[in-house]
C-alpha cells in the first residue's frame, strides 16, 4: 500500500513508523504524518499529535476521537500538496494544499499551519485556512 500522504513510498517506509510512536525528525514530517492519520482514522495520532494550547484540542477525548472518525469517513483524502516548509528553533510552518472529496464535492483547502516541539516532539498548534486550491498562503 502506498502512503495516503501522497508521498509515492509505501506506508511502511513513510509515516507508518510515526503512527506507530516514532517521533517525527521535523514539522512537515508531522503534518504529511498528521494526513495520513486523518485519511486511515488513526483518530488517537490525531489527538496526542496536537497542541494542548490550540483551539482544536478537546478535553473530551471520546467525543473528540467520533469527531475525527467521522471526518476521515466521510471525507476521501485524494491529494496534498507542499507549497512551503519554514522552521527556526522550537517553531515552524507548513503551507499546504490538501485535495479533498466529501461526499463527491470538492472539499480542498489551502492552510498555513503552524507548529511547536514540546519536549522533543512536533505538534500541531493552530493554522490559516482557505478554501479551495490557492499557491500563495
Ligand atoms: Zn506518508
Amino acid at each position: 500500500m502506498t502512503c495516503p500522504c501522497h508521498s509515492k513510498k509505501p506506508y511502511e517506509e513513510c509515516c507508518a513508523k510515526y503512527h506507530r510512536g516514532k517521533k517525527t525528525e521535523n514539522a512537515l514530517l508531522l503534518m504529511r504524518s498528521r494526513y495520513s492519520a486523518y485519511a486511515k482514522g488513526l483518530a488517537d495520532y490525531i489527538i496526542a499529535t496536537t497542541h494542548p494550547s490550540s483551539t482544536y484540542w478537546q478535553p473530551n477525548k471520546a467525543k473528540w476521537k467520533k469527531e475525527i472518525e467521522q471526518f476521515s469517513q466521510s471525507i476521501s483524502f485524494d491529494g496534498l500538496e507542499i507549497l512551503d516548509f519554514q522552521e527556526s528553533g522550537e517553531k515552524a510552518t507548513v503551507a499546504f494544499i490538501a485535495y479533498l472529496k466529501q461526499q463527491g464535492h470538492d472539499a480542498t483547502f489551502t492552510e498555513r499551519s503552524q507548529f511547536e516541539k514540546i519536549k522533543g516532539s512536533w505538534l500541531y498548534l493552530s493554522g490559516d485556512l482557505r478554501s479551495g486550491a490557492c499557491k500563495k498562503i
